[in-house]
């Protein structure tokens, strides 16, 4: 499967009350299926360089239901690299089947090595790295949720010059990553503002170190209680949004950015007449693990 960046076009979303503000939705979840989004931007520059280094082997580290994870293991597939995937969660290891995502990511060839939380803890230490080395060979090594310098690059590729018009850039943020690339892209008079996906004050620090403009803020009241929490509230929000838009949005991150986009516009948060521009930033395979979860306690699924 090609990616197509030029299917990512800005669309108008329809909101569902009164206002002067509008909103657009960058749709960078349709440049492919699985390596949707950010997970593309993210991953563009490190495969140039792994090819350009002559790597065979990709590595990298991710929870269960990752993005990245998936994303990782398809462009291994489609640019011929062997991958590696060092999973969070010794108890993992015999349930693949029952995870959509790790499931989807061995059918691309991924080979896992599952590991406990507290080695998990140990991933960027050269101790660990070593090991690995010594147990799998050479590979080049991509961070948990793909973010490096490399990753800031490609990131930097979403807005283009016509982006210029909007006064306002959201993002969700998970490491950080995607939203410093919109940063350093962005014009000084534009305002980005980052959806904290999960609890923890570290997130400003990280963004800290890859922005090189201070344009931006993190809203952390958006989170539901931490990473890749929910509940019936968001559920219907996603559904009401796919209802009426035809969008799907994922519940981890996307759903949350734009559940907060609403309530800020409700809230009076952006000027009169703001133009506002937020990032699909992709993660629809998700959707089916999310529903799974949901399942077994008998709660709304996502539609
Ligand atoms: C990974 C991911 C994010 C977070 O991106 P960061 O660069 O880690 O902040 C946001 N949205 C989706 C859909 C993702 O998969």
């Amino acid at each position: 499967m090609k990616f197509r960046p030029e299917l990512s076009v800005n669309q108008n979303i329809q909101l569902p009350f009164k206002t002067k503000v509008t909103l657009h939705l960058k749709r960078e979840d349709l440049i492919h299926p699985i390596i949707s989004g950010n997970k593309y931007r993210k991953l563009k520059y490190n495969i140039a360089f792994a090819e350009a280094h002559n790597h065979d082997t990709l590595l990298t580290f991710g929870g269960a239901f990752s993005n990245h994870i998936a994303a990782t293991a398809e462009a291994g597939r489609v640019y011929g690299f062997k991958t590696i995937g060092i999973i969070r969660g010794e108890e993992l290891h015999d349930k693949i089947q029952d995870n959509p995502t790790l499931k989807f990511a061995q059918s691309c060839g991924m080979q896992f090595k599952f590991i406990s939380r507290e080695q998990f803890r140990l991933k960027s230490t050269q101790s660990l790295i070593e090991k690995l080395k010594r147990e799998f060979g050479d590979f080049y090594q991509i961070p948990e949720g793909g973010t490096n310098d490399l990753a800031i690059k490609g990131c930097q590729e979403i807005l283009t010059p016509n982006d210029k018009q909007y006064d306002c850039i959201c993002a969700s943020v998970g490491t950080g990553g995607t939203l410093s690339g919109l940063i350093n892209s962005s014009s000084l008079s534009q305002q980005v503002l980052g959806f904290s996906a999960l609890k923890g004050d570290f997130l400003k620090e990280d963004i800290s170190k890859f922005a090189t403009q201070n344009n931006w803020q993190l809203l952390t009241d958006y989170h539901f209680g931490g990473y890749a929490k929910i509940n019936g509230d968001l559920v219907t929000f996603i559904n009401q949004f796919k209802t009426a838009q035809q969008i799907a949005l994922d519940p981890v991150y996307t759903g949350k950015m734009l559940f907060g986009i609403f309530e800020l516009i409700q809230n009076g948060f952006f000027k009169d007449n703001a133009k506002i521009l937020a990032i699909h930033t992709g993660g629809i395979q998700g959707i089916e693990g999310m529903n799974k979860r949901l399942k077994q306690k008998q709660q709304q699924l996502i539609i």
